[in-house]
């Protein structure tokens, strides 16, 4: 038996500063993290983003089989994510979680272990939050502070007629994932010596268990000198963000479904359990990709840019949003978002 610490053996302020005294402060913008009323931020010249994000227990996440590093990981790298998509840097977040008995100081530790961990990967500072004790399951709420040069921030409403559409990445791999750990659940459930058989799946798990944040996307955009006209993170799948893409940009789109990068894995997984691989890839969500729009003219350094790739174009408002299939048929995208996917 691992060993079990009562939390309330240290009480809310002893379990703050227990989880929190080792953190070291990394960013010139972070003037005072934790330890006052608030944290003190100077950004000078830039603009500041703000993103924030709330998790579930039995709605976001499952902690049968998410061990607590993980949903710590994740938590944060789901927030980074927000901020690239604005062609933003993190800079500081927020941690605040709502927590039953059931969990111990043990369990904390490993949840701020996989919190730190992304931090000091994406030079993140971790300055400030809350905890309190929940009735129910464990909840979670992650603000996320970051940094955005004046005139290359970059929102959902630039797109224009004839722009490239651009991702980053494969998708439907995170979607992929969910479904091997839900089918590996269901099948535990029935036995008693039970080893789940992931052999051959370790990326679908990997998307899925532990995403990264396209902060390697948003350096090389930057020293190609290429400003994206828009831009988000997918998050609830293709088809949804290119939609408010879209709408926001007053536009129409095209993508040809032969152009959809999708991994090898993704595509065997689709295939044992019979899934339509296109489905998968359009409105799987959670891959973390970045889903962006660049001027024609900017058609070569794309083309070369190692991880993106160009799936289609952008189109006058009134020609709709399309996937042309490898038939050549015309299929038009609906918002169909992950969560509605697995009901
Ligand atoms: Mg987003």
């Amino acid at each position: 038996m691992s060993k079990r610490t009562e939390i309330a053996t240290l009480g809310e302020f002893g379990l703050i500063r227990h989880l929190t005294e080792k953190i070291e402060l990394k960013n010139e913008s972070t003037v005072k993290g934790i330890g006052d009323d608030a944290a003190v931020l100077d950004y000078k010249e830039k603009q500041i983003l703000v993103t924030t994000d709330l998790l579930l227990e039995g709605v976001h996440f499952d902690l049968m089989y998410v061990p607590l590093k993980h949903l710590g990981y994740k938590s944060a790298v789901v927030n980074f994510s927000d901020i690239y998509a604005m062609n933003g840097k993190p800079k500081q977040i927020t941690v605040s979680i709502g927590i039953s008995k059931r969990f111990s100081v043990e369990d904390l530790e490993e949840f701020y272990s996989g919190l730190q961990l992304a931090c000091d990967i994406y030079g993140v500072d971790i300055v400030g939050g809350d905890t309190s004790s929940s009735l129910t399951g464990m909840c979670i709420s992650i603000t996320c502070i970051g940094e955005g040069e004046k005139g290359k921030v970059v929102t959902r409403s630039g797109a224009k007629d004839t722009d490239l559409v651009c991702v980053s990445g494969d998708l439907g791999a995170a979607y992929m994932g969910l479904q091997l750990l839900e089918r590996e659940k269901s099948v535990f459930k029935g036995e008693k010596d039970f080893t789940p058989d992931f052999s051959g799946k370790e990326y679908l798990l990997e998307r899925q268990l532990k995403p990264e944040a396209r902060k390697d996307i948003i350096e090389i955009l930057e020293k190609a000198g290429i400003v994206p006209t828009s831009m988000m993170d997918i998050s609830d799948g293709l088809s949804s963000e290119l939609l408010h893409i879209s709408k926001e940009s007053n536009v129409g789109c095209c993508i040809y479904e032969e152009r959809i990068p999708i991994d090898y894995q993704t595509a065997a997984m689709a295939e044992q359990f019979s899934m339509n691989l296109v489905t998968a890839a359009l409105n799987g969500g959670e891959d973390y990709e970045l889903l962006f729009t660049v001027p024609l003219t900017d058609h070569d350094k794309v083309s070369e840019m190692k991880g993106v790739k160009v799936i289609g174009h952008i189109t006058k408002p009134e020609l709709g949003n399309y996937l042309v299939g490898r038939d050549g048929g015309e299929v038009e995208l609906k918002a169909q978002g992950w969560n509605s996917l697995s009901e």
